[in-house]
């Protein structure tokens, strides 16, 4: 029974780099606010500024386990997403996607909660179309290193539109392509991170292949208001998912000299191995986010950027022992 008459979100993932933007986010708009999180990317740290706040909660909680927590809307975005630590435990990274989001789908389905299921560009995995439309099937290999992540985020996109055709559960997917900015930790793993937290340090920066791979980068308020208007929006416009993202196209040699020269940097390159099914080129198609939306990324990515590298800068005036993790 509820009593309090502030709508209320479960952020799943919220003690992560996108979900604490998400539980800020929701807080701003008047929400009382359930971040639940087992903090195995996630950290305290992203929410410090928040866990006073009246209407914010913190449940440590893991999304493969059953949960009773009442609620309007959940979204979902469990789920480690850097390559280096969905490839840690690649069979739990599976089961998160798959047996945490049937767990989290029935419950929307007992509550009569609105279901935002967090995916991914992975989904296109090493794609032969460009840009991907929403309507692009794909191109996964299904027994190498990415499947864990890739093939588990395809099972999720499945169980919830199986979820909407046999229980009229309202589900919400949306295909999430490189995103960046405040928050996401430096142990991340994943490329602007890395390359921001090499560059202030004074280390080389690491480029697997040539370089000549490309990647849209989005920044983190851009993809914020994007799920926000997803969220809120009516649930007729939901039955198929939505690429957000940007779409700019840089090969991952041009990020490394973007940063190398915002942030003034000495920092050397040097060239690592290509993991294997690194995706050669990646580029949102945005044509029905815009449509249905009136939605569009407004931060290009220098801008973007240079906001990154004076966050990381003050983390490493403040805090330089996560740099030597
Ligand atoms: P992140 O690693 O910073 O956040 C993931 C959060 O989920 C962390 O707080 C982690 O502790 C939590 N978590 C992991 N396993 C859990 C479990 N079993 N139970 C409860 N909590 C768990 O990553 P992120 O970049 O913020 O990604 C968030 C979501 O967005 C993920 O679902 C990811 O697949 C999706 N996504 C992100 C990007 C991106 O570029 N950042 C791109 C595509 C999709
Ligand atoms: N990458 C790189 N150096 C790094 C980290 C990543 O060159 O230190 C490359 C990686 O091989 C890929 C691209 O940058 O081609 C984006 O990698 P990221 O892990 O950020 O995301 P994803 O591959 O999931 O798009």
């Amino acid at each position: 029974m509820r009593t309090n008459s502030l709508p209320r979100v479960l952020i799943t993932g919220g003690a992560g780099f996108i979900g604490s933007h998400l539980c800020e986010r929701f807080l701003e708009r008047n929400f009382e606010v359930i971040c639940l999180d087992n903090f195995f990317t996630g950290s305290r740290l992203n929410l410090s500024h928040l866990k006073d706040h009246p209407h914010f909660e913190l449940v440590r909680h893991d999304v493969v386990e059953p949960l009773a927590i009442e609620s309007e809307y959940i979204l979902n975005f469990a789920c480690p997403a850097s390559p280096v630590h969905y490839q840690y435990d690649p069979v739990m990274t599976m089961r998160i996607s798959v047996e945490g989001t049937l767990n989290l789908l029935n419950l929307a389905r007992r509550t009569g909660a609105t279901f935002v299921q967090a995916s991914t560009s992975e989904v296109y995995g090493d794609p032969e179309e460009h840009p991907q439309k929403e309507s692009y099937r794909g191109c996964v290999n299904p027994t190498g290193t990415r499947a864990c992540y890739d093939e588990g985020k395809r099972a999720a996109e499945s169980l919830c539109f199986d979820f909407r055709r046999s229980y009229q559960t309202d589900v919400r997917v949306i295909r999430i392509f490189n995103t960046y900015g405040p928050r996401m930790a430096c142990n991340d793993g994943r490329v602007v991170s890395n390359f921001i937290t090499q560059a202030i340090s004074g280390r080389p920066l690491t480029i697997y292949g040539d370089g000549s791979q490309t990647r849209s980068f989005c920044y983190v308020q851009d993809l914020v208001d994007g799920i926000e208007r997803i969220t809120m929006a009516d649930k007729n416009l939901f039955s198929s998912p939505y690429n957000l993202g940007n779409d700019g196209e840089f090969t991952v040699r041009e990020l490394a000299e973007k940063v190398i020269r915002l942030s003034e940097s000495a920092s050397a390159i040097e060239y690592k191995d290509l993991p294997q099914d690194d995706p050669v080129r990646r580029r949102p198609d945005l044509s029905r986010m815009r449509q249905a939306f009136d939605w569009n990324p407004a931060v290009p990515l220098e801008k973007g950027l240079i906001e990154s590298i004076s966050w990381y800068r003050k983390l490493l005036e403040t805090n330089p022992a996560l740099f030597h993790q």
